[in-house]
């Protein structure tokens, strides 16, 4: 549910959830403000709450944006630049048409659109990038639950700031869409890992035996991605 409160001249929109937990939780996101609620708590209260906190906001928010301006100075978004995707650099092309379409093909993305500024071509590349990640991490999960041998509830493709995956502890599986930037087998190492843990909800010695039978070289990957190897791309 969206809210709006007025902090003196300040309007602050937020987005309310309201889960089963017992406490409040504020989180600033880069395309908004999430407040985590428990179930039936009161409107007014969660208002004073994000209202308290509208110096915490503000500068949660400064920083998101100089974040991305950094980002926006390293990734020009413009036409021949360089995109990191699976392992390897691809070219973006850019052409004006009077619809949105991606196309990958031969090292090139191919991004068309009636607007092809850089904050345009930005989200749209973003949109492709997390469709081609959805499709691949599909795909690596139909190759191996079969050999696996046990199926995850839900999947989830999101975008996460700290983790590449997670299992929870109803065997639901979250991917972040960024895997797709990296080599496919450090992509391999997150779904073979998370689908591991159907079995292992730990990281103790038989779970990474169980990794081994299916990534004999899960070390390497592992390590990779514990390196900082960091996703250039947000
Ligand atoms: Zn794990």
């Amino acid at each position: 549910m969206l809210r709006t409160v007025k902090a003196g001249k300040e309007t602050i929109e937020y987005e309310l959830i309201q889960t089963a937990r017992a406490s409040l939780q504020l989180r600033a996101l880069p395309d908004r403000l999430r407040l985590f609620a428990p179930k039936n708590y009161p409107l007014r209260q969660a208002d004073q709450f994000v209202r308290d906190r509208a110096d915490w906001i503000r500068q949660a928010r400064a920083q998101l944006d100089a974040y991305r301006d950094r980002e926006a100075e390293r990734f020009p978004m413009t036409d021949g630049m360089s995109v990191p995707l699976e392992g390897r650099q691809w070219t973006l092309r850019l052409e004006t048409a009077p619809r949105r379409s991606a196309r990958f093909e031969d090292g090139v993305i191919l991004l068309r659109a009636p607007d092809i500024s850089p904050d345009a071509v930005r989200g749209q590349l973003r949109d492709a990038l997390i469709e081609r990640a959805r499709a691949r991490i599909e795909q690596r999960l139909a190759h191996y639950i079969p050999l696996i041998g046990r199926r995850p509830g839900r999947v989830t493709i999101r975008e996460q700031r700290t983790k590449w995956g997670s299992c929870s502890s109803k065997n639901n599986l979250n991917f972040n869409w960024k895997l797709i930037m990296a080599p496919p087998e450090a992509l391999d190492y997150v779904v073979v890992h998370e689908l591991c843990h159907l079995y292992e909800f730990n990281h103790s010695a038989k779970f990474w035996e169980r990794m081994a039978r299916y990534q004999p070289d899960y070390a390497v990957w592992r390590d990779f991605l514990r390196s900082g190897w960091a996703h250039p791309y947000n």
